[in-house]
């Protein structure tokens, strides 16, 4: 754990972002709009990791996220670990959860649906929980979460 840790520099203040399924990296990315952050952001990619074999990490320094967005990665990534970090220490960790209506962040999988015909923000709710099953609110197509695409 220690030697992995030291694969990608330590941050002072900020959000770590750890056991990232590695082919869910850029999906992290993009739900957390990283591209658009003006602090650094370290990324580890392909990592060994003795639970997962290759796992991602991201580290965000300066930058503390709300639940709610944190909350998005269960979507793609419901094994993340996360650790608030202050002064080069751990301060906090969290897991992520996943939200009953999630919003705007996944497509729907039916071409016919409204919401990929209409520029409008798509609405699921979560079917099955265990299973990872969400439906979308406006066609009511069930899709499994390990397929979902991101808007
Ligand atoms: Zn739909």
């Amino acid at each position: 754990m220690k030697r992995q840790e030291l694969m990608v520099a330590a941050i002072e203040n900020g959000t770590v972002i750890d056991h990232i399924p590695s082919n869910k990296l850029f999906q992290v990315v993009r739900l957390l709009h990283l591209e658009q952050l003006k602090s650094a952001v370290m990324v580890g990619y392909n990592l060994p990791s003795s639970k997962m074999g290759l796992k991602s990490i991201i580290k965000v320094n300066g930058k503390f996220f709300s639940d709610a967005e944190l909350n998005t990665l269960s979507v793609v990534a419901p094994n993340v670990t996360l650790c608030i970090i202050k002064d080069y220490e751990v301060v906090e960790k969290k897991c992520v959860t996943l939200p009953q209506v999630i919003t705007g962040i996944v497509k729907c999988a039916n071409p016919k649906c409204i919401t990929n015909n209409e520029p409008m923000a798509t609405r699921f709710h979560v079917s099955d929980g265990e299973a990872g099953i969400i439906r979308c609110d406006y066609c009511e197509k069930e899709q499994p979460l390990e397929n979902v695409k991101i808007v």
